[in-house]
């Protein structure tokens, strides 16, 4: 049977691999570092004695190549949230908390509910969503939203950051949009927030691995891609540190690679090239937190994280678009990280407990409509090398969701079935 090599065992990899496997195919996953996950994986430290992800990550019940996923390698259960959708926040400036609470159904009543949606804001100031339906590939959020008032402040800065890594006034509104139609425009029952219930490899990793090696697919660590050889129309070498495998007919190859590693290898490839950063603050408390276990995340305003984790005694803060922060010492960002943490679980601001930081400073690329013009599509030039990763074009932000969906996209298209799901 023709073999199928997939390279990078990133979410779009590991996604590419199962996908592949669950129809047949003959797999090999190569991957340059020494562990599976890419951006999206756990880790010891040492520091903390704990497990802890590079980052938080949120998904929503709507993300349904994500869900569907963790059922292809057993781990639906490795995600935890409410049973319906509610987002609980904080003003740290005014210390304000209210309940963000879709309702079932298409029909969005919740904007009409004082009690269900953003505190201070009024029901028709929602309607301006309408404008993301038609926004054109050049809007950018704040072009559909404005960039000013309570609305703005509490719902959509921290929704744009939160979901494209960018600042609202550059973020690409078609990629929000995207979002918003999957999720929220649904009802609650596609809204529903969803964190890993011990660790993000664990849930997407792991689980993948075992089902990949019990079906027969080859992972291979410390393989980093160093060129590939074409014809003039297919890919026919892969030359790796360690050697050189041919592609025998019919033998196809998936890059899911980032897109300045995909650059290198692909000729004439069109990427996006600037990124934004990520920085999260772990905490390691005295004890546990003390949040709800079906409710452990904190929407925070106003402050320098914007969203709040706790698992058992670790509580993480999340903040997006961070490329400044970025820049700073561990010790600053922490210090300000725990004013936040103290004013949201009323701890003492001058007792900081152990803490790590973990800077990703090339997250996400930047989700700018400039930058999404960039993105390519999952076929290239070649008629056996096929795209993965969630900077190729599949209308979604950057995510896990846009990861998985690319994996599968490229899995279609090697199977040759045609329009990708
Ligand atoms: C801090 C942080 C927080 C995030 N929060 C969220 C969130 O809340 N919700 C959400 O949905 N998403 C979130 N994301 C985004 C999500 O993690 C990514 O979209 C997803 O993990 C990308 O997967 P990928 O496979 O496309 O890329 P990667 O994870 O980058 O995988 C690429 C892999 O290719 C390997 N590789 C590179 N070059 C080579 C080579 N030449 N040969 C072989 N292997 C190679 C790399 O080592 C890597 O393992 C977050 C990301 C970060 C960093």
């Amino acid at each position: 049977m023709p073999r199928t090599h997939v390279i990078g065992a990133g979410l779009a990899g590991l996604a590419t691999a199962v996908s592949l496997v669950r129809r047949g195919r003959d797999v090999t996953l190569y991957e340059a570092g020494g562990h599976a996950g890419g951006r999206c994986r756990s880790y010891a430290d040492a520091r903390l004695d704990r497990t802890i992800d590079n980052g938080n990550h949120l998904l929503l019940s709507g993300n349904h190549a994500a869900m569907r996923y963790l059922a292809d390698i057993e781990a639906t259960d490795a995600l935890i949230g409410p049973a319906s959708a509610c987002f609980p926040f904080l003003d740290l400036r005014t210390g304000q908390r209210w309940m963000l609470r879709p309702n079932a159904g298409r029909l969005p009543w919740w904007i009409l509910s004082s009690r269900r949606r953003v505190p201070d804001t009024r029901a028709w100031s929602y309607f301006s969503a309408f404008r993301f339906v038609t926004a054109g590939a050049d809007a950018a959020v704040t072009d559909c939203v404005g960039g000013s008032g309570i609305l703005f402040e509490r719902f959509w800065k921290p929704l744009a950051v939160g979901a494209l890594n960018t600042p609202a006034r550059s973020g690409a509104a078609r990629l929000l949009w995207s979002v918003l139609r999957e999720t929220f425009a649904r009802g609650e029952a596609a809204c529903r927030p969803r964190i890993a219930r011990t660790g993000l490899s664990a849930a997407f990793v792991d689980p993948a691995l075992k089902f990949l090696r019990q079906r027969g697919a080859r992972v291979r660590f410390g393989r980093r891609l160093r060129r590939i050889s074409y014809t003039s129309r297919r890919a026919n070498g892969l030359e790796f540190g360690s050697g050189r495998i041919e592609l025998r007919d019919g033998g196809a190859v998936v890059l899911a690679v980032p897109p300045p590693a995909a650059a290198e290898l692909v000729p004439g490839l069109s990427v996006p090239g600037r990124t934004h950063a990520i920085v999260n603050a772990h905490f390691r408390l005295s004890e546990p937190a003390g949040m709800p276990p079906e409710l452990p995340l904190l929407g925070l305003i106003g402050g320098t994280a914007q969203w709040l984790f706790v698992r058992g005694d670790v509580v993480s803060i999340t903040v997006s678009a961070a490329d400044a922060l970025a820049a700073e010492p561990a010790e600053i960002i922490a210090r300000r990280s725990w004013n936040d943490v103290a004013a949201a679980l009323g701890h003492d601001r001058e007792r900081m407990p152990p803490f790590r930081i973990v800077k990703e400073k090339r997250a996400t690329f930047a989700q700018t409509p400039g930058q999404v013009k960039r993105r390519p599509r999952t076929r290239t030039g070649f008629s056996n090398l096929f795209l993965a990763g969630d900077w190729i074009d599949t209308g979604l932000p950057a995510t896990i969701e846009g990861a998985v969906r690319s994996g599968r996209m490229a899995a279609r298209a090697i199977a040759g079935c045609g329009r990708p799901s």
